[in-house]
């Protein structure tokens, strides 16, 4: 059996594992990466990536058909399903070898096969061929999370879909069922509206998007009822009848029945930390009572040569969240005075209008009881919104009342996902909302409305009436 001696092996190329492989070898490690499908995991291959490749073309689609009410009359000849798919996995392949490159050329060994652990030492490399040996002093857990199954609807992925099947469909069905309100379900259920197919979302919860603030729910809602979405929140698919070529699902809207006919019905209920099935449990690595291992702020497990990042390792699941453990967990291991801060984890959701937030929300201030002054400015009062025809949503910067400083923003609206980054560093950089509000942004854009915000915090609005 071939064995290979190195001073650290990290189980999963995604977002936490090949950022830490690259990272260690930078910093002098003798780094082996061992990953069963393809560099990049969830984030690159069946997630991030070809998600917003999907949702930019839907968008493009709405564009052309919007520019009418200005006086722009276009024809779509055709949309070619079979062409979308293949540019969207061209870029994910681009991307794919890019991360392949930069491992390879920063000297970090990549090992595709599946891992199964030994023991705190050694993992077995299983490849088509043969199984090869590595053993490591170190090791990082970086193997991502799985999508949850429902008992009553398990996927047998020809009717009921997981995300990764509805984003690599060789043919785009004409209606769908989406289980679960989340981020994911709705980006992809405004997406396929967009392409035209007919959706119906069923949300458990009260409300859609549960844990965001009412506001921003409130215009989401309106959105999925233009794109004649039929969003239905305190429900459950209570029996589903497998047809020949469809699905009769009962929807149950507290007591009240309705069926629905769809072609497919996809579940996207959240996903689980990976911890089974590779051999963890023989090292005895602690979990916390939803699954995820626990680590310390130096991403150390409670063996001390184990460390733990992204997914696997605790909320919130993102791949950002991945990239920024898997440079301190290298950094921890290199002997460097590392270690993570939570302080602002930016979530961005692709949706229409598109949702950002930074620092805690509206929300977190009431329930925590914080003594906060909110300020909001509408992107209706902004010109380049009106430009680019994109007038829905808000920015709402939550600032502590007495020092000032910024503790959280909420962005909805157009181009949301890029502003929020100022945000990000303002809230790093414990910013008060004047250093915002009085910095110099450029005229006409998107920015100018955190900023604006910040005057509105202030109690200082420009271009609108200060709030009653
Ligand atoms: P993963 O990306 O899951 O990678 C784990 C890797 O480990 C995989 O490649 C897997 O093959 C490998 N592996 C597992 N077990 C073994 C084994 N035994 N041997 C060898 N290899 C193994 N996040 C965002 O921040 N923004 C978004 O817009 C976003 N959109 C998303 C859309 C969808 C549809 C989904 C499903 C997720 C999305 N996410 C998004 C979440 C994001 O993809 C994850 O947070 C991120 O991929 C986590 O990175 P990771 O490195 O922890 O794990």
């Amino acid at each position: 059996m071939d064995e290979i001696k190195t001073q650290l092996a990290i189980i999963g190329g995604g977002p936490g594992g090949y950022v830490a492989a690259i990272r260690a070898a930078q910093l002098g490690i003798k780094v082996v990466i061992i990953e069963k499908y393809k560099l990049g995991g969830i984030c690159l291959n069946v997630g991030c990536i070809p998600t917003k490749a999907l949702i930019t073309v839907s968008r493009d689609l709405e564009k052309i058909k919007s520019l009418e009410a200005i006086g722009i009359k276009a024809k779509i000849e055709s949309v070619s399903w079979n062409s979308i798919q293949e540019w969207k996995n061209s870029i994910v392949e681009k991307l794919v070898a890019g991360v392949s490159q930069v491992c390879k050329g920063n000297g970090a060994e990549v090992l595709y096969g599946e891992a199964e652990i030994i023991n705190s030492n050694e993992i077995m490399v299983k490849q088509q061929d043969k199984v090869i040996k590595v053993n490591s002093e170190k090791m990082i857990i970086a193997t991502g999370s799985y999508p949850v199954e429902l008992k009553e609807l398990p996927y047998d992925h020809a009717f009921i879909w997981n995300s990764t099947d509805a984003l690599n469909c060789q043919t785009l069905p004409k209606s769908m069922i989406v289980v679960g309100g989340g981020y994911i379900g709705l980006e992809l259920s405004m997406a396929f509206a967009r392409f035209g197919m007919r959706v119906s979302v069923v949300e458990m919860m009260p409300q859609l998007l549960p844990g965001f603030d009412i506001d921003i729910v409130r215009l989401i809602d309106r959105r999925l009822r233009k794109l004649s979405i039929n969003a239905k929140v305190n429900s459950v698919i209570k029996s589903i009848e497998l047809k020949a070529e469809s699905i009769l699902a009962i929807v149950d809207t507290k007591g009240k029945e309705e069926q629905i006919e769809t072609e497919k019905i996809l579940v996207a209920v959240g996903r689980k930390p990976l911890t089974g099935g590779f051999g963890l449990n023989t090292i005895n690595v602690a979990l916390n009572n939803k699954g995820f291992i626990i680590v310390d702020n130096k991403l150390r497990t409670n063996l001390q040569n184990i460390y733990a990042i992204g997914d696997v390792a605790g909320m919130p699941m993102l791949a950002h969240k991945a990239f920024k453990e898997g440079e301190i967990v290298a950094e921890v291991i290199a002997g460097k005075s590392a270690e993570v801060d939570y302080k602002c984890v930016p979530a961005v959701v692709f949706t229409d209008p598109e949702i950002a937030t930074a620092g805690i929300t509206e929300l977190e201030a009431h329930e925590k009881k914080l003594d906060v002054i909110i300020g909001k400015f509408p992107f209706a009062a902004s010109a380049r919104a009106m430009v680019l025809q994109e007038t829905d949503g808000f920015v709402k910067v939550i600032a502590d009342k007495a020092s000032h400083e910024v503790l959280g923003v909420t962005i909805v609206g157009p181009e949301a996902t890029d502003l929020i980054s100022e945000a990000a560093l303002a809230i790093e950089m414990g910013a008060a909302i004047e250093d915002i509000a009085l910095t110099i942004h450029p005229h006409p854009t998107l920015g100018e409305v955190l900023m604006e915000a910040a005057k509105v915090a202030m109690g200082e609005p420009v271009h609108i009436l200060k709030p009653k």
